[in-house]
C-alpha cells in the first residue's frame, strides 16, 4: 500500500491542488492520497482562515467521484499546530504496512530543511515535489544537511512532471471579496458551498 499525504491550509481547494495530488497519484503509482487540512499551519498563524469543516467539506466536495483521493481530518480534530513530523508518526503508527509519501508544491520544498525534525520528516516519507508556478524548481541539494547522499538519490526517483497552473487560494478569496468569477478555478460544487456559505465576503 503505497499512501500519500497531502496537507495544505486549502482555504479553498482548488484546480492546482487537485491536479498535483492526482498527476502525484498517477505518476507515484500511490493507492491514495489523503488531503489533510491543517489547523492552523505553521507559517500562517495570526492569518483568518476559513473554519475546518468548511474547508474538510468543500475537499470533499471537490474529490467526490475519484476513490484515489481522499480527506483526512486528523490535523483537524488533533487541533492547534500540527507540525509535518507528528503527523506522519500518527499515520506510520496506523498503517504500519503502508509506504508513507508526502505531496507538496516546490514552495514548501525549498523550506523544508527547516522544518521541525526534518531528517525524521524525510526518513519517515518520502517527499513528492510538484513545479509551482513562479516558484524556482526544487533543488534536492537542500536536503543535504538532513538526508544521506543514498536517501537523496532515491527521493529523485519521486519527481514528478505537472502542467504549471498559476491558481492560489489567496487568488482565489480575493476574486470573490472583489464579485469576480471563480468559475473554472476551482470545481462547480465547490464554488456553490462558497456562495451558499457567504465565505471570503467582505466584512
Ligand atoms: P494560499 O494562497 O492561501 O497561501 P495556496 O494556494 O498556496 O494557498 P495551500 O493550501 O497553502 O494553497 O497549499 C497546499 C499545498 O499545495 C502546498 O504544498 C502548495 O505548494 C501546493 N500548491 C498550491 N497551489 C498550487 C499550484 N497552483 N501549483 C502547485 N502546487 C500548489
Amino acid at each position: 500500500m503505497r499512501v500519500g499525504l497531502f496537507g495544505g491550509t486549502f482555504d479553498p481547494i482548488h484546480y492546482g491542488h487537485l491536479l498535483l495530488a492526482e498527476v502525484c497519484r498517477e505518476q507515484c503509482d500511490l493507492d491514495e492520497v489523503w488531503f489533510l487540512p491543517a489547523d492552523v499551519p505553521p507559517h500562517k498563524q495570526g492569518e483568518m482562515v476559513s473554519s475546518g469543516q468548511a474547508r474538510a467539506e468543500m475537499i470533499e466536495l471537490a474529490v467526490a467521484g475519484n476513490a484515489g483521493l481522499l480527506v483526512s481530518r486528523h490535523e483537524l480534530e488533533h487541533g492547534g499546530v500540527n507540525y509535518t513530523v507528528d503527523t506522519l508518526r500518527h499515520f506510520r503508527d496506523e498503517t504500519p504496512e503502508a509506504e508513507l509519501f508526502f505531496l507538496m508544491g516546490a514552495d514548501m520544498f525549498n523550506d523544508l530543511p527547516n522544518w521541525r525534525n526534518a531528517e525524521e520528516v524525510c526518513r519517515l516519507a518520502v517527499p513528492i515535489v510538484a513545479q509551482r508556478a513562479g516558484v524556482s524548481p526544487p533543488d534536492y541539494d537542500c536536503l543535504q544537511s538532513i538526508a544521506t547522499p543514498e536517501r537523496i538519490s532515491e527521493l529523485l526517483n519521486y519527481q514528478v512532471e505537472m502542467p504549471q497552473i498559476e491558481f492560489s487560494s489567496t487568488e482565489i478569496r480575493n476574486r470573490v471579496a472583489e464579485g469576480r468569477s471563480i468559475r473554472y478555478r476551482t470545481p462547480r460544487a465547490v464554488q456553490k458551498y462558497i456562495e451558499t456559505h457567504g465565505l471570503y465576503l467582505p466584512t
